[in-house]
């Protein structure tokens, strides 16, 4: 029996019946990880021996009896979650020396439900990114390839290392983050299911910031199923995040087999863009076909403001990194390179630590909070934010969920969208309007492109109602039957 090829639900139902132990498990990742990290580069940093350590402890709570749904189940966790103990980069090179004193709320809830932590994912540099290139530590290569094709694509980003560990079977399941489509785009790339749940349901406590008013963690994994149990785990109220929401955590799990029957799902018109790909295009019909099929009720919706949440995300986001960011400045955290006086010593440090990309970022968002400009732009794209939160409070007066496609395209070679920036940004064209509302999304893997590359669906619901997005996942996923697995994974 392959230990790697399993889900969290299987893995766990296995234990439980003792067909192999926690420790069994940990170690045909450890060296599933041994054998392929070098290659995929999808772990920034690996943790065999407190893998292990935890492994053990699992396996004494199985034999205790005390054991829940994810206790010794292997996990990858992306590496801007800080982690008490373990180094912590953001996948930037001013936090190269960075060794959390604490654990974030989100891994520390996993923790106690018993996982191990296999490593820290790598991702784009701070989060910002959609194909991993702008990492630090070097990109990710996607374990899918184009059909009769070695070419190396990206994972996808920011999360892109938690996506190629899971898809490439280096990890049973993973957390990310999305601030405009991180967990979801990636999820899109890889095969995998992804969800970004409501602004508020994850606690953002030692998460490195990025954008403070959008970023929510969230899981990937295999199945629809596995995403709602480590869901599960990592949600709930928390005194040190003030926006964490104090809401009761349903059980997710409940939710996937209610089925569509009668729900109403809304197709946004914006959402069929100009020079929408064929290919984008017949995915999202055989999606709104296979609900229906399901005795779903599919209506035609309109959300007017689409057009502007890149522009406005490209305000907001980079505005509140600037703001985030100004805190590495060689004092306190991570890298310092010495100077002729303090002011000298945070230009070398900033100038060394930071990539090109969070640079960018930096002057965009010092640029449009500058006085003169913070009423033109930021101002103005903090009431446009509302109008977008809008069009979705007014979708849902008649719908139970939204469907669109994940992505505009499969994954893409690396070095491909590099001529310039934006480019790269339009592939958050469908994933940024729903972090701008803060209402919960989700990637579920729905078909193959021409090339033989996954395609995934979103599925948008209402603040705090996960559960349907769950209930419309599960039964996409079902529907779809998608059972491809990538090129390169591990046996
Ligand atoms: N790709 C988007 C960006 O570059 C989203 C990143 C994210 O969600 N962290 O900002």
């Amino acid at each position: 029996m392959s230990l790697l090829n399993l889900t969290i639900a299987g893995a766990a139902q296995a234990l439980a019946a003792k067909k192999f132990s926690a420790v069994e498990l940990t170690t045909a990742h450890n060296n599933a990880i041994a054998a392929l990290n070098p290659r995929l580069n999808a772990y920034i940093t690996v943790t065999p021996e407190l893998a292990l350590e935890q492994a053990k402890a699992a396996d004494a709570r199985i034999a205790a009896g005390t054991a829940g749904p994810l206790t010794g189940i292997p996990l990858a966790i992306k590496d801007l979650f800080c982690t008490a103990g373990v180094r912590t980069t953001a996948a930037s090179k001013i936090l190269e020396p960075f060794v959390p004193p604490y654990e974030s709320t989100v891994t520390r809830q996993l923790l106690e439900a018993g996982t191990v932590c296999l490593g820290k994912a790598n991702l784009d540099e701070f989060a910002m990114g959609s194909s991993n290139i702008t990492s630090g530590y070097g990109p990710v290569e996607n374990p899918w390839k184009r059909n009769g094709s070695d070419a190396k694509l990206v994972p996808g980003g920011s999360s892109g290392g938690s996506a190629a560990a899971v898809a490439a079977r280096l990890a049973l399941g993973a957390t990310g983050t999305d601030t405009g489509g991180s967990i979801r785009q990636p999820a899109s790339f890889t095969g995998l299911a992804g969800i970004k749940p409501t602004y508020g349901r994850c606690s953002r406590y030692g998460i490195v910031a990025f954008a403070s008013s959008l970023d929510q963690a969230g899981p990937m994994a295999r199945t629809v199923e596995d995403c709602a149990i480590l869901l599960g785990a990592m949600s709930g109220f928390d005194t040190h995040d003030s926006t964490s929401a104090e809401r009761a955590v349903p059980d997710f799990t409940a939710a996937l087999s209610r089925g569509v029957k009668g729900l109403r799902i809304g197709i946004p018109a914006e959402y069929r863009m100009d020079g929408m790909s064929a290919e984008i295009a017949a995915l999202w019909e055989k999606g709104i076909l296979l609900l229906r099929e399901q005795g779903a009720e599919i209506i035609d919706i309109s959300l007017p403001h689409t057009k502007y949440g890149l522009a406005v995300y490209y305000i907001v986001a980079p505005a509140e990194a600037s703001s985030n960011l100004a805190r590495y400045d060689g004092v306190r955290f991570g890298k310092r390179v010495d100077g002729e006086d303090l002011i000298d010593m945070y230009e070398r440090t900033r100038a060394a630590g930071f990539g090109a990309e969070v640079k960018r970022r930096i002057m965009i968002g010092t640029y449009v909070l500058s006085h003169g400009y913070y009423d033109a732009y930021y101002l103005k794209a903090q009431k446009v934010r509302n109008l977008i939160l809008r069009d979705f409070n007014n979708a849902f007066d008649k719908v139970d969920a939204i469907l669109t496609p994940t992505a505009p395209s499969a994954a893409f070679g690396l070095g491909e969208k590099m001529d310039d920036p934006v480019t790269m940004y339009l592939n958050d064209v469908f994933t940024v309007p729903a972090s701008l509302a803060g209402v919960p999304a989700m990637s579920v893997p729905a078909g193959l492109s021409a090339e033989g590359l996954p395609l995934g669906l979103q599925v948008i619901g209402k603040h705090f109602d996960e559960e349907t997005v769950f209930a419309v996942s599960a039964a996409l996923e079902r529907a779809a039957g998608f059972t491809a697995l990538p090129s390169v994974r591990a046996e």
